[in-house]
């Protein structure tokens, strides 16, 4: 069998499948932690923000779609951005956190 490092299960996971889904087979743990989280409201997906000011993504399933392996690849120019600025506000020191 061909190694595909676009899709990976673990059906050992005590939570498998975390989302519901009617496609187990195509459920896809590769993104577990969603790499898009970091994008905040422009990730996408199917969120709320709870009381504690988290994303609630109970309700997305972007990151297990098997499909979506390339969707969530094209957001990382962004996340790297993201990884640029907050660098930029560490090296500046605390004036520019505000
Ligand atoms: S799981 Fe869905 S809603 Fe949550 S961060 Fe990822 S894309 Fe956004």
């Amino acid at each position: 069998m061909a190694y595909d490092s676009s899709f990976f299960q673990n059906r050992d996971c005590e939570y498998f499948p975390c989302h519901e889904t009617d496609d187990p087979e195509n459920f896809n743990c590769l993104f577990c932690y969603c790499p898009l989280y970091a994008l905040g409201r422009r990730c996408g997906g199917n969120f709320r923000y709870n009381e504690r000011g988290n994303k609630d993504c109970t309700r997305c399933r972007i990151p297990h779609e098997r499909e979506n392996y390339r969707r969530i690849l094209s957001r990382y120019p962004e996340i790297m951005a993201l990884a640029r600025e907050q660098d930029a506000k560490l090296a500046r020191g605390p004036e520019a956190k505000k």
